[in-house]
């Protein structure tokens, strides 16, 4: 339980609750946002004015910095209810940590953490009722700053601003995903900001992924921007791969997101004594494996999806088709595990859970 804290947070409740549109048994991912959202802004070097307020329109100048030149940051995380109604958020330490990584490589002001935790909790407490029950579906919460001076000279801006939306979500991708290695584009560089949950990453990425999608793929592999033969992420997740009875993932560094989703499954699989390997893995280490048999599964890991299974790599025109997700896979075993700490039906040894309501 979160500990009483003492930031004043204004509350404006809305007159018109859109619940009753709301369909629980047809959820998808990122597409209704519940009734409120939390503000809170930066100016004068102090965080301050925390409030919620109904969703709605943002009013901003046409001169916000923000939309001009990307100082704009974003996390994604979870809040799950459990079968005796009680609300709790997944690590949420972890993404208040992240939030104030990616807002020092921005040369953004970091924000509180009892800012951060105390608008989650009032928030989701005030729209208790749209965090969804069902089996893999969830509130998914999106916690952003952006820079809002009127200015466009390019320098940090001297006000920032704060928010946080949520969105009752169900699954985010309902079966394997096909995957491109992509060769030509690139997602990060090593000096550069890969590692930061920055909006400019991702409008980078939806030209290359429309060529890929155009082809018949889900998602691409982003891969080294050197040599584009060692397997980076693959679109917003992380990256998996079972060879023999090795888990590989890439280790973080400065052209990797570090997924708390992707340190969860890592740390599960540790506690079940799977060997384990951070490091570098090629493309062309992974085509051999699948020719010799011993690929056995690659996914995705993030907060979205949690796992996406892949089905299929392609690479230079050749499609490599994975094994068949069997029930008893790492990927599948994890996934359930996962689902059953944010449940509550198993015990939560890391205390990953953090219950607000
Ligand atoms: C958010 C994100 C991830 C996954 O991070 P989680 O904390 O697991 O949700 C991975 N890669 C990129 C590029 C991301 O933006």
């Amino acid at each position: 339980m979160i500990k009483e804290k003492t930031i004043e947070v204004k509350v404006q409740k809305t007159s018109n609750s859109r619940i009753k549109e709301l369909d629980f048994e047809n959820l998808y991912f990122g597409k209704v946002f519940s009734d409120h959202m939390f503000t809170a802004d930066y100016k004068n070097n102090q965080w301050g004015d925390a409030q919620i307020i109904p969703y709605g329109p943002i009013p901003m100048s046409p001169s916000t910095s923000a939309l001009h030149y990307g100082q704009a940051i974003f996390e994604g995380m979870k809040a799950y209810k459990n079968l005796k109604g009680e609300v709790s958020l997944f690590r949420p330490l972890a993404n208040h940590k992240r939030i104030n990584i990616s807002a020092e490589r921005m040369c953004m002001p970091p924000i509180p953490e009892e800012i951060f935790l105390e608008g989650l909790r009032k928030l989701i407490e005030l729209d208790n009722n749209w965090v969804p029950m069902n089996e893999g579906s969830s509130l998914y919460i999106r916690p952003f700053i952006i820079g809002t001076d009127e200015f466009i000279g390019v320098k940090p801006s001297d006000t920032y601003r704060f928010y946080i939306i949520t969105s009752p979500s169900g699954l985010y991708y309902n079966r394997p995903v096909k995957v491109l290695v992509e060769t030509n584009f690139i997602r990060a560089v090593e000096g550069g900001v890969g590692f930061v949950k920055a909006s400019g990453n991702y409008g980078r990425s939806l030209y290359p992924t429309k060529l890929a999608q155009k082809k018949g793929y889900d998602q691409i592999i982003w891969t080294d921007a050197q040599n584009h033969r060692y397997l980076e992420e693959s679109g917003t997740m992380n990256l998996m791969f079972v060879i023999d009875d090795v888990l590989i993932t890439t280790p973080l560094g400065d052209t990797i997101l570090a997924g708390i989703t992707r340190d969860s499954v890592l740390t599960l699989a540790r506690d079940w004594k799977m060997k384990v390997q951070e490091r570098k893995i090629s493309i062309d280490e992974v085509i051999n494996a699948s020719k010799n048999g011993s690929l056995h599964e690659a996914f995705g890991t993030g907060t979205a999806a949690t796992i996406a299974h892949i089905a299929q790599i392609g690479f230079e025109n050749i499609n490599y088709d994975l094994p068949e997700i069997l029930p008893h896979s790492f990927a599948n075993r994890v996934a359930k595990e996962l689902e059953n700490i944010r449940r509550g039906r198993v015990k939560d040894i890391h205390k990953w859970m953090y219950k607000i309501l």
